[in-house]
């Protein structure tokens, strides 16, 4: 969901990136900041009382993208590689390449932003005491830096799963009962009872003209928090099962083939178009030599698929990668979901008795959720 972002830079090999949504939130923030301080200094002038407010918006980014570097430092530093750090409509996010494999390891970087916050919120407040008698401006900044910093740190204490304190939780009850699946199922409860609880919370300051905007940023908040609440779930379950079923459980054994002379043009015709299916097997001699499928053709111009067998599009089988039936199939679908690729040969004994695809996967993958067997 948040492919669509901009870099800004790149800080302890993590990407910092910015998501377009987030421009939203930054005037707005700039707006209603701007009034905060025309209130309480009426004197200042418009362009002193903007500068302000940008100054003060562009620390309280600053801060979220520290909050989020806390979470980072640590999930590195207990080898879990993070790919990138997004700004977004409802704040920063950590993106991990795996999920946190021990409950320890959980409960450290989930404490590790909201630490980070309660630290920044000491730093401003000695800030502003130093600077009080020198500068207005800096005082006003870092007042407000000093209580959006402890709002962020203590909103997200809050125990519901995807909030920091969800992901306390679960660690948790994960170190508490020993099951995994358990914490993540009850930080997810307890997820959707703080979402709805905002949303209802929302909704009544909604129906107060004055704070609409801020009724309807809570109402968005809670239904952002539910939905990744959900799909965190079913990612988690996911992978759970894929770790215990095998390649040669859900290996199809009659695999679409085509012959390696066949032209581009008379495999889309004759076979694709008719049959749907996107991938072949490519067999010479009653060999299979390769892999070729839809994403395939753009090596080839259009005004030549009919005199060009698809054997020199194809994917040697050298370098395809192959699964063994005894693989699980959690390590395959990363390798597929890391690479693109839809279709694995599988490999027993040397020869090819199959494929597995990753729709077909994905489908008996939710079949297990949905019968919980
Ligand atoms: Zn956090």
């Amino acid at each position: 969901m948040l492919e669509s972002s901009f870099r800004l830079g790149t800080v302890f090999g993590i990407r910092i990136g910015v998501h377009y949504t987030w421009v939203i939130v930054f005037f707005l923030l700039i707006s209603s900041l701007f009034a905060v301080f025309r209130n309480a200094h009426s004197e200042w002038s418009s362009h002193a009382t903007l500068l302000t407010a940008l100054l003060a918006t562009l620390l309280f980014f600053v801060s979220i993208i520290l909050h989020e570097l806390g979470h980072s430092l640590i999930a590195i530093a207990r080898g879990i590689k993070v790919r990138a750090i997004t700004l977004f409509v409802f704040g920063g996010v950590a993106q991990t390449e795996k999920d946190a494999d021990t409950a320890a390891t959980e409960f450290f970087i989930a404490i590790a932003g909201p630490l980070v916050s309660f630290a920044l919120a000491g730093l401003f407040y000695l800030l502003k005491l130093w600077l009080m008698p020198y500068s207005e401006t800096a005082t006003a900044i870092f007042d407000w830096l000093t209580t959006i910093n402890l709002v962020v740190a203590i909103f997200n204490l809050i125990p519901g799963f995807p909030m920091d304190g969800g992901r306390v939780f679960r660690a948790l009850v994960w170190r508490i009962t020993g099951n995994a699946g358990k914490g993540m199922e009850w930080a997810v409860m307890s997820g959707k009872i703080v979402a709805y609880g905002l949303m209802v919370t929302g909704m009544l300051v909604a129906l107060q003209p004055a704070t609409l905007i801020n009724g309807l940023w809570l109402i968005g908040i809670s239904w952002f928090l539910l939905a990744v609440a959900e799909d965190s779930k079913r990612a988690y379950f996911r992978e759970h099962l894929a770790g215990h079923v095998s390649v040669g459980d859900v290996t199809q054994k009659e695999v679409p083939t085509i012959a390696a002379d066949m032209s581009i043009l008379d495999w889309i015709d004759k076979k694709m178009l008719l049959t749907g299916h996107r991938a072949c097997l490519v067999i010479k001699d009653n060999q299979t030599i390769g892999l070729v499928s839809l994403s395939d053709i753009v090596k080839c111009p259009r005004e030549q698929w009919s005199s060009t067998p698809v054997r020199e599009i194809m994917t040697p089988l050298k370098r395809l990668y192959i699964a063994k039936p005894n693989n699980s199939i959690l390590e395959v679908l990363q390798i597929m979901n890391e690479y693109g690729i839809n279709q694995v040969p599988v490999v027993d004994e040397g020869k090819i008795v199959g494929w597995i695809d990753r729709e077909h996967i994905l489908k008996i993958l939710q079949l297990h959720i949905d019968t919980g067997r």
